[in-house]
């Protein structure tokens, strides 16, 4: 289809050819037709690696071909049930990795789709809130500071300061103006088209009503999607660290093992064997595996992450959300339930109770407990009528429900209003709408322009100190204006402070008369001069979850910060009634931190659990302070300016009711605004650190073991008690289902009564490589003697001493999955049964054990014998070794002691 020049048409023709209606938009049903017609508004995703690139990436390993190699020799010199076993291994080998892999991938894709992006929209006349993907052109769409704007659209209207960022798509970093004008060249280029704005950039200041005129892959972006794919997740550090660990793991193996075919050859042993024995033993020790089970572990724990409503964007954050010291939270709508109920209002000195909860206009005045006629207050009714006229919710009536669309704060004034009778439709008829100067948190006031049957005037709301301070007069009682006295202003400061002190959060209202000299709407020529009419407070409760959250914290070694951008008094207030502010407590007020330079900031940070009045630049100076102190900072925000502080964070926490833009800059978005839920991703980043220790700690120990069997036999000159099969075998088998299980270990009940890791700690301290060393170093003790004690003590000939070691290395690794569940509790104490899993991965695995050892079939190949059951009577004894010494060692809390140390 030819498309319109949009940028060249009226806004009205736009919207007719588009079908649209400028306060309607389109049906749901004409929407519902659209979407069949031009499909879904989302961008053609490029293709991941695919199933098959993936398998065969297992064999790009330069020891996997060596080994292959090996065994197509011993093949070609007849030894082919050997060399056929070696390449099935191999394969099974390649397809458990494959699986790891393949999880890891779809896991990580899945994580891409948890974030799902909405937009504001009208259809039918109605404002709402729909997904992205479910917009077609011709919908009215709603654009406001932060905002991605979700097509490409027509603006139809704009406030003169609305401004976009288009860096994503034209490359240009500063926000460029938008209006709705029509631009008269036809072939503007598309970066200056002022009155479009395209899918995929954002506003960054003001607000707009635009049209959508291309969805999808017909956007400018989609046109060049395939340029713009989504940058893939990178490493995280700890991924980072374990790469580098591992080329260090993968020189010590190399080196072990050619001595163990140094020593093989000089006692005697033949080259093919010897060099098939350690090729199959670096396969065994080199833990391969590892790279994978810590990305699934990520991954997994990312996922577990959203059922507490907590959505990961960089992998690492999950690392560094078990080291976090410090959480500063926003008040409003994360440590409070953000539903606003007035209840108190001031006026011409007087000071008013509002009764009633919820959002129905239930409920009435009060003054000193006895219920007024309203029609006799009119400063009273002046008040709530400015806070109606300034103001952008709506309250919505379904089946008897009543639903607050946009800002609760304006919400509340609206249920308030309507207790008067004052609804938001009646005033409109008489008060057409001109200009609005949108709230933001640095002004901390919004202001609506309207026509009025007695001309225009600006009305006015915000923080009662920044209104007072434009306001040069106030209303009287009869409805004359009077210069304002500092008695007032005392008095008004006075009602301020009582509201705020019991936890309100206030408001100021004020108007003034839009003269004609007065011709541009902006904040410097309209919020000055003004008629100072009134205070409204609201109460928001703190969540109850709230306080558990923060005492939970607080014996987690973990800082509780409130930042927010209220009243010093209402901060304070709500600090004291979630357990953030006792005694001696100091409370920072914004412009006191304003006038602290850095250094000072860093000395008394320690003290503040509590910044009132504080804008987003000030959120920056507190992480670098606390930063600085060596905290881990997780600092929440909303807004478009809160950006730099989410990337300056080391967790910067995005609301999920707040902006895109805020989304963008942060690692983590809490969908249900919740604190408590920030405290659950900490927990669990913690309980996912724990468990990648575990299993590395498992792998390894492990590894060990299977290396310092090989060692210390040819070291003391004995057979060698395991064949090239055994060890690759022995490898699958717990790279296998146990290491996975460990991943998947219950957290332990104590991870919050610990103090945060120190973010440089290493994965591998010196000391758990001692323990691991003890561990690996027991279980070929145990192998070698069980090995030693057929050969030798039974006689049971060189087949079945190397069954028995075969088994024990097997079973003992199985027995030491359960060790590594805690190196300091007891097993008994954690609860065998807690990890089902690791039982059941432990149990097949035995089950498989015990086919290869007694299936004939399986003998041929791995060249094991029938053990008795004294044999595996030994057996056990000698595998169950580790997890007994351990228990002993737990139980004298050795470990434990000694890692203190
Ligand atoms: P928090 O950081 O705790 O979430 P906040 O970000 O909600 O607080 P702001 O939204 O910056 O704080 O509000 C600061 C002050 O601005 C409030 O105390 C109130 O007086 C005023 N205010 C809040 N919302 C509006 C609004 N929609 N219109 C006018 N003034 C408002």
């Amino acid at each position: 289809m030819n498309q319109p020049l949009w940028h060249n048409i009226d806004a009205a023709e736009a919207l007719e050819r588009l079908g649209s209606d400028p306060a309607k938009g389109i049906s749901g049903q004409e929407a519902l037709r659209r979407l069949e017609q031009y499909g879904q508004n989302v961008l053609k995703e490029k293709k991941g690696r695919c199933a098959f690139f993936i398998f065969c990436g297992q064999f790009n390993d330069f020891i996997i071909w060596v080994l292959i190699a090996a065994s197509i020799i011993s093949g070609i010199l007849k030894e082919w049930v050997d060399a056929l076993a070696i390449i099935v291994i191999v394969m099974l080998n390649a397809v458990l990795g494959f699986i790891q892999e393949f999880r890891a991938e779809k896991t990580l894709k899945a994580l891409k789709k948890l974030a799902i992006p909405v937009s504001k929209v009208v259809r039918d006349g109605l404002l709402d809130i729909l997904p992205s993907s479910r917009l077609v052109p011709g919908d009215l769409i709603e654009i406001e500071a932060g905002d991605s704007v979700p097509a490409d659209a027509r603006i139809i209207y704009s406030t003169p300061n609305f401004m976009a960022q288009e860096a994503a798509l034209t490359g240009e970093s500063t926000p460029v103006a938008k209006t709705s004008y029509t631009l008269k060249e036809k072939d503007t280029v598309f970066a200056d088209r002022a009155n479009i704005i395209y899918m995929g950039t954002s506003a960054v200041s003001g607000k707009a009503r635009a049209v959508i005129v291309a969805t999808g892959m017909n956007t400018e972006l989609g046109r060049i999607a395939e340029m713009v794919q989504e940058a893939s997740i990178s490493q995280t550090p700890l991924q980072r660290k374990l790469e580098k660990f591992g080329q260090w793991v993968v020189y010590m193996c190399l080196a072990v093992v050619t001595l163990v075919f140094i020593l093989g050859i000089l006692r005697g042993g033949e080259i093919l064997e010897m060099f098939l024995t350690a090729v199959s033993l670096a396969v065994a020790a080199i833990p391969e595996g590892l790279p994978a089970v810590v990305t699934i572990s990520l991954a997994l724990g990312v996922q577990r992450m959203v059922r507490h409503h907590a959505l990961i964007r960089k992998l690492h954050a999950v690392e560094t959300l078990g080291c976090t010291t410090v959480i500063c939270s926003d008040k409003t709508g994360t440590l409070t339930k953000n539903e606003m109920t007035v209840q108190r209002a001031w006026a011409g000195g007087r000071t008013y109770d509002v009764t009633g909860t919820g959002y129905a206009s239930e409920g009435g005045f009060e003054i000193e407990g006895n219920r007024i006629d309203t029609g006799k207050h009119p400063l009273l009714m002046k008040a709530f009528t400015i806070s109606v006229l300034c103001n952008s919710a709506q309250i919505r009536d379904e089946a008897g429900k009543y639903r607050i669309v946009g800002d609760p704060t304006e919400g509340a004034l609206l249920v308030a209003a309507a207790k008067v009778g004052i609804t938001k439709e009646d005033l409109e008829e008489t008060n057409t709408f001109i200009e609005e100067i949108p709230f933001d948190s640095e002004r901390k006031m919004m202001t609506v322009i309207r026509q009025g049957d007695s001309g225009k005037a600006a009305y006015v709301k915000g923080a009662p100190e920044v209104v007072l301070n434009r306001c040069s007069h106030i209303i009287e009682e009869g409805g004359g204006v009077r210069e304002m006295a500092p008695s007032d202003t005392g008095q008004i400061i006075r009602a301020n402070d009582s509201f705020a002190s019991k936890a309100m959060r206030v408001l100021a209202v004020a108007y003034r008369p839009v003269g004609e000299e007065i011709n541009r709407y902006d904040s410097d020529a309209v919020e000055n001069g003004l008629v100072f009419a009134g205070l409204i407070a609201m109460i928001d409760p703190p969540r109850e979850e709230v306080v558990d959250a923060i005492n939970k914290c607080f014996r987690a070694g973990i800082k509780s910060i409130m930042v927010t951008g209220d009243h010093k008094n209402t901060a304070v207030a709500v600090a004291r009634q979630i357990g953030i502010f006792g005694e001696g407590s100091i409370v920072l007020g914004g412009d006191e931190l304003q006038d602290k330079t850095d250094e000072q900031l860093a000395k008394e940070v320690e003290g503040i659990p509590v910044y009132a009045r504080i804008s987003a630049e000030h959120k920056l100076k507190i992480i670098r302070a606390l930063k600085s102190r060596g905290h881990i900072v997780a600092m929440t925000g909303d807004g478009v300016n809160d950006a730099p502080a989410l990337a300056e964070a080391d967790i910067g926490v995005a609301m999920g009711a707040g902006t895109d833009v805020a989304k963008e800059a942060s690692d983590m978005v809490v969908t249900d605004n919740n604190f408590a839920s920030i405290v659950a991703a900490v927990e669990e980043g913690r309980g996912i650190y724990e468990n990648i220790k575990k299993f590395i700690h498992y792998l390894l120990s492990c590894n060990v073991g299977e290396v310092l069997v090989m060692f210390f036999s040819s070291f003391f000159w004995l057979p060698l008690p395991l064949l090239p099969i055994h060890l690759l075998w022995v490898n699958l088998i717990t790279d296998g289902l146990p290491a996975l299980a460990l991943g998947t270990d219950p957290y332990s009940p104590k991870i919050m009564q610990l103090p945060p890791r120190h973010a440089n700690e290493a994965i591998v301290t010196r000391k758990s490589a001692y323990i691991m060393l003890c561990q690996g170093g027991a279980i070929a003790l145990c192998t070698i003697l069980a090995f030693v004690f057929v050969l030798f003590i039974e006689k049971g000939g060189l087949p079945r001493a190397r069954t028995a070691a075969f088994v024990v290395l097997c079973c003992s690794q199985l027995f030491h999955s359960f060790n590594c569940r805690s190196q300091s509790l007891s097993l008994f104490k954690i609860g065998i049964l807690t990890n089902k899993r690791l039982v059941l991965a432990a149990f097949v695995s035995l089950l498989l054990q015990v086919a290869v050892v007694h299936l004939p079939y399986f003998q041929v190949v791995f060249k094991t014998q029938d053990l008795s059951p004294l044999d595996w009577l030994v057996a056990a004894v000698f595998s169950s070794f580790t997890l007994w010494a351990m228990e002993i060692a737990k139980s004298r809390k050795i470990i434990a002691s000694w890692m203190q140390q």
